[in-house]
């Protein structure tokens, strides 16, 4: 597996693979592991860094999709339910139970016997069992659960099974896999064009951002995995016919969990039957997402102040006694999502299924679908692939087995090792001289590659000391080639402890220019990108930025 940015861009530049992916967010991560794990050659290239689109701005639950239930979408609440299980089991330290509570109000959408009856269907389709089933909740149990909520208005509440992520890690850690099989991966390198024999495509025209070099890679089949890009790369062979992306752009506002102190997650909904999630994590609860129509810049999606005075108004209703203002949202992120466009329906109402294109020339396109159904993604695309090249292809084939192949190096069996872990390594790091929340940190972040980022410390560790470790572990391992990189995907801190950006700074800055070889120019970009991305985490602007 070649490491180096020099040695991969020679590989991209010479082999000649069964699949190229354009794209590397979830969906691409999975259809590359899938298709090397299974024996195809393959290369993959994001054009910003991997989990930089919509993989790094969900709301990070791995869910089954009770709101699908409403819209009637049954094979896909059973898909996700089951997808959710098994993404628990390959990688429980990324995929960990979150009880959900979802209040019911006299005035609010859902009554008390459809709600019992949602749930009911919604676990049997999902595959739920033993104590995550669902158990619908009195008045005086639900408020007791959570106390933030108006005593006034609750009734009661149904309380269910989800599951948390950090999206871009687990996308991450999918390209790893992938790479263990030799797919060859690369980050900043943009695809512009194809390269045809016969009207077939039969390759890729790049530009790799970091050094300005066109690369031109060869190979079988080619695969778009773009998210919300995928109709530009459609525009590219003029393939966007019938169907085509309705892009629906999704906020969250961060807080700091002192100013909104809810002891569990909850699912609730807004006047006008929208629901939105509320979630602690860390040092911070996050709340969201719009849902509106979205036609501006895709490579800037920020938060408007409309975005934010919505979500505001919403968790103010529910929550009556916090008193939540602009001052105490401390970061943000807006995300697109690639939704298929059917004529009438209103954001909300669209479908989250997959589709898939085939163009003329060959390029297939796959979009829509939930980054919890990633692995299934990847398989459809990959039977779809071998279905075309079965005799070339089908003497290294191997079945499908990424249900069996554990994520983040060494894997957990229990959810239960994972809460064991992380107090065994709070106690190991407080022995260092550090915060012990830095060791719930590194194993939702890192899971046992921490003892790697540990390895590197000492007695009397400052939260420095551990930035440093964890940027040399990322450049040595996952790919850091841009600053941004390690505050955003690798690590979440640009919204889950932007306060710690402040303080580690400067030291994670030199630790990268002096690896990366950067010049004071390069150097001065850096910070000024990082600048941006910190502005637009905690500004909120009156419109967006055009297309
Ligand atoms: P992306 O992550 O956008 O990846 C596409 C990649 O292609 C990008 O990184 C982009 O840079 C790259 N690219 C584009 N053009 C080129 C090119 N020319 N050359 C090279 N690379 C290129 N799903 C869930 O399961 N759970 C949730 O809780 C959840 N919440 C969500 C909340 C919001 C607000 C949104 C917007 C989505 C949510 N989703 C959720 C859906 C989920 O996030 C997406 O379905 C998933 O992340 C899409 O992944 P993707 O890889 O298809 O797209």
């Amino acid at each position: 597996m070649p490491t180096s940015r020099k040695a991969i861009i020679q590989h991209l530049q010479e082999d000649y693979f069964d699949l190229i992916i354009i794209g590397g967010g979830a969906t691409g991560a999975g259809i590359a592991l899938d298709a090397s794990s299974r024996g195809l050659k393959v290369a993959l290239v994001e054009k910003g860094d991997f989990a930089s689109g919509t993989s790094s701005k969900s709301t990070k639950l791995i869910h089954g999709g009770l709101r699908y239930l409403k819209q009637l979408d049954i094979a896909l609440v059973r898909e996700t339910g089951t997808e959710r299980a098994t993404v628990n089991r390959i990688a429980p330290h990324l995929c960990l139970p979150e009880k959900m509570l979802l209040p019911l109000t006299e005035d609010g959408t859902y009554g008390k016997y459809s709600t019992s009856l949602g749930l009911f269907v919604y676990d049997i389709l999902a595959g739920v069992d033993g104590d995550d089933r669902r158990k619908m909740l009195s008045k005086e149990e639900t408020l007791a659960i959570e106390p933030l909520l108006d005593a006034n208005a609750v009734v009661g509440g149904g309380y269910y099974a989800e599951y948390r992520t950090d999206d871009a890690r687990l996308t991450i850690e999918l390209i790893k896999k992938a790479m263990t099989f030799d797919a060859v991966a690369m980050n900043y390198c943009e695809v512009h064009g194809f390269h045809y024999t016969d009207d077939e495509i039969d390759g890729v025209r790049c530009t790799d951002h970091l050094s300005g070099e066109p690369i031109l890679i060869k190979g079988r089949r080619v695969v778009s995995a773009a998210g919300p890009w995928v109709d530009q790369i459609r525009k590219k062979n003029d393939s966007v016919k019938g169907k085509r992306l309705h892009l629906t752009k999704g906020v969250h506002l961060v807080f700091p969990r002192e100013k909104f102190p809810v002891k569990q997650s909850l699912y609730f909904d807004e006047p006008s039957g929208r629901m939105l999630f509320a979630i602690p994590r860390g040092k911070v609860t996050y709340l969201g997402t719009t849902d509106t129509n979205y036609s501006g810049d895709l490579d800037r999606i920020i938060c408007l102040k409309e975005d934010r005075d919505y979500l505001l108004n919403a968790v103010n209703r529910i929550f009556p006694s916090i008193n939540l203002t602009p001052d105490d949202v401390i970061s943000n992120w807006a995300g697109l999502r690639p939704l298929i466009h059917e004529d009438g329906k209103s954001p909300s109402e669209l479908s989250r299924k997959d589709e898939i294109f085939v163009a003329p020339d060959g390029l297939i396109s796959i979009a829509g679908g939930k980054l919890t159904g990633y692995r299934k993604m990847g398989e459809r695309i990959v039977d779809l692939v071998i279905k075309k090249d079965h005799d070339e292809i089908s003497q290294k084939l191997k079945s499908v087995y990424t249900k069996e192949l554990p994520l983040g190096s060494e894997n957990f069996m229990t959810n239960e090792e994972v809460q064991d872990y992380i107090t065994d390594l709070s106690h190991r790091i407080s022995d260092l001289g550090l915060d012990p929340y830095y060791g719930w940190y590194l194993v939702t972040t890192y899971g046992k590659q921490s003892e790697k980022i540990l390895a590197q410390l000492n007695t009397n560790s400052t939260p420095t000391d551990l930035a440093i470790a964890e940027v040399r572990y990322g450049l040595e391992s996952e790919m850091i080639a841009r600053a941004e990189d390690y505050f955003v995907r690798r690590t979440g801190r640009l919204y889950f402890d932007i306060e710690s950006i402040d303080v580690i700074r400067s030291s994670v800055m030199s630790v990268l220019s002096e690896s990366l070889e950067w010049t004071p120019e390069q150097e001065a970009l850096e910070n000024k990108r990082l600048d941006e991305l910190i502005f637009d985490a905690t500004h909120y602007y009156d419109v967006e930025f055009s297309a």
